[in-house]
C-alpha cells in the first residue's frame, strides 16, 4: 500500500494498532535507542509515547536480551530498525512480541531486499514498512509503502488509506523537479558533485512532526514501480561494493566492522564501520569527504540524548549505552551505483592515514 512517506505510513500503522488494541492503557511503543529520528516523531504524531530499548553495537540492531527485560505493561507495539540494510535479530524479536502479545512493526525503510532465514525483512511481525526517501534503497525523493497480510489490522489500514488526501499538485511538481535534478547529477562524470548533495546520506537527523500524510503522488508511484523492477540488480551492486569495502577496511587498526546477524543477508544501503577513537573518527569523516567519498557520521545522537525525544520518553525508559556508543563511533560509507570503481581502495588509504 503506497503512502506519501515512510513516516506517514508509520503514523497510520500506529494509529490503526491503537484503534484495534483492547487495552486503552497501552500507549507506549518500544523503539531502538539508535534509529532514524523520524521514528520517534511518527510516534508523537500518532499520540503515543516512545520507550527505548538498547541496541547491540556489534550488529547495530535492537538487542533481544534487552527487549526481553523491557517493561511491557503499557506497550502497544515494538518497532525494529534494520539500519543500513543490516537485518536485526528478527526471529527472536518476533518471538518476544508474540509472547508479550504486542504488535511488531518491522521497519525495513533501509532494508528492501534483505532477508533473515530466507524471509524478507519487512515481513516479520504484523506490518512492514519501506521508504523511498532520499538515500534509501530505491528513491523517488519522497515516498513509502506499508506491507502486511490480510487480517483486522490490514483492513483497518485499507480503510484509513482510502480516505487519505491525494498528493497536492505543488507537491507533485516539487517531487518531479527534484527527481530531474537528482537524475541529471547522478552521472558518472559528476561524481564530485554527487557527494556534495545534501541528500546522499540516509534518513532524517532532524525531529519533525509536521509532515503530510497523503497518498503517494502518481509521479513518485511511477518511478518507484520502475525502480522496484530493478531492485535485485541495484542490490547486487550494493552488495559487491560492500564486499570490497569490507575487505578494504578489514585489518585497519581502530576500525571495527559490523557483523550481520546469523542467517541474514544484508543489502547495505550504506556500509557502516565503527571508529573507536572520537578525534580520529571526526578527522576521518572530514578527510573522506575531502577525497570525494560521501562518508557520514549518520544519526549524531542516541535517541535518549535527542532533546525532543528525551523529554517525551516513557517513565522508566532505560538508558541506552549501546546506542550512545554507536552514535559516537559510527561512520557510514556509500555503496550506490555511482561510486567510482576505486572507492574501496581510496577509503583504505584515507582511513589508514587517519587511524594509524
Ligand atoms: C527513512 C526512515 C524512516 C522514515 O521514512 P521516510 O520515508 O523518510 O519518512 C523510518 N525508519 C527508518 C529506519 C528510516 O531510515
Amino acid at each position: 500500500m503506497p503512502v506519501s512517506s515512510g513516516r506517514a505510513g508509520m503514523t497510520l500503522v500506529l494509529r490503526a494498532m491503537r484503534a484495534l488494541s483492547s487495552d486503552p492503557r497501552r500507549n507506549e511503543v518500544i523503539i531502538p535507542g539508535y534509529t532514524c529520528y523520524s521514528v520517534p516523531a511518527a510516534i508523537e504524531r500518532a499520540g503515543l509515547t516512545p520507550r527505548l530499548c538498547d541496541v547491540d553495537p556489534l550488529n547495530l540492531g535492537l538487542d533481544p536480551d534487552h527487549l526481553r527485560r523491557a517493561n511491557f505493561s503499557r506497550v502497544l507495539a515494538v518497532i525494529t530498525a534494520n539500519l543500513y540494510g543490516l537485518p536485526n535479530e528478527l526471529t527472536s524479536i518476533e518471538d518476544i512480541c508474540r509472547e508479550q502479545r504486542v504488535f511488531l512493526l518491522d521497519d525495513a525503510a533501509q532494508a528492501l531486499g534483505a532477508t533473515v532465514n530466507g524471509r524478507p525483512v519487512g515481513s516479520f511481525g504484523d506490518i512492514g514498512l519501506y521508504s523511498f526517501d532520499k538515500g534509501k534503497i530505491v528513491s523517488t525523493i519522497q515516498g513509502g509503502a506499508i506491507v502486511g497480510r490480510d487480517g483486522p489490522l490490514w483492513s483497518a489500514l485499507q480503510a484509513e488509506s482510502a480516505s487519505l488526501p491525494p498528493a497536492s499538485a505543488w507537491h507533485t511538481a516539487g517531487v518531479l523537479a527534484k527527481l530531474m535534478i537528482y537524475a541529471a547529477l547522478l552521472r558518472p562524470r559528476l561524481y564530485g558533485v554527487v557527494h556534495a548533495l545534501p541528500f546522499t546520506g540516509l534518513g532524517q537527523t532532524i525531529y519533525e512532526t509536521q509532515y503530510s500524510i497523503a497518498q503517494l503522488s502518481p509521479v513518485a508511484l511511477g518511478v518507484a514501480t520502475s525502480l522496484l523492477r530493478r531492485v535485485d540488480q541495484l542490490n547486487s551492486g550494493r552488495r559487491r561494493q560492500a564486499a570490497s569495502l569490507r575487505k578494504a577496511t578489514a585489518d585497519l587498526p581502530g576500525v571495527v566492522q559490523v557483523e550481520p546477524v546469523a542467517d541474514s543477508v544484508a543489502v547495505f544501503a550504506r556500509f557502516p564501520v565503527r571508529l573507536l577513537d572520537p578525534a580520529r573518527r571526526s578527522a576521518a569523516i572530514v578527510a573522506l569527504n575531502r577525497a570525494g567519498i560521501g562518508a557520514t557520521g549518520s544519526y549524531p545522537l542516541s535517541l535518549a540524548d535527542v532533546p525532543e525525544v528525551r523529554t517525551r520518553l516513557a517513565v522508566g525508559s532505560p538508558d541506552c549505552p549501546g546506542a550512545r556508543e554507536v552514535a559516537s563511533t559510527i561512520v557510514t560509507l556509500p555503496t550506490h551505483a555511482y561510486c567510482p570503481p576505486d572507492t574501496a581502495e581510496r577509503v583504505r588509504k584515507v582511513l589508514s592515514q587517519c587511524t594509524a
